[in-house]
């Protein structure tokens, strides 16, 4: 069985250091991922990379990408409010 690493998509192969994250360790991956705007979800059990959960909650890694979405969102702004907008069609 092929599982993947709830972080990155990849693979976990057994050469590569992984963990199953508790209760504390999804909660605070979680809370990285809204910071993040990320649609990442994990919970407790999902395995992961130690390198990948390290990385994501990072506080310099997560300032890097809070700053790269703040300049996407100018350019992109017309696309993500237009893929929001619910389409309730009555
Ligand atoms: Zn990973």
């Amino acid at each position: 069985m092929m599982t993947e690493c709830k972080i990155c998509q990849q693979p976990l192969l057994e050469t590569e250091q992984t963990r199953a994250v508790g209760e504390r360790g999804a909660n605070n991956i979680n809370e990285k991922s809204e910071i993040r705007q990320s649609s990442i979800r994990v919970e407790k059990g999902d395995v992961v990379h130690i390198k990948c959960q390290q990385n994501w909650i990072n506080k310099d890694r997560i300032a890097v990408a809070v700053k790269n979405l703040s300049t996407e969102s100018k350019t992109t702004d017309t696309c993500r409010l237009r893929s929001s907008t619910p389409t309730f069609e009555f």
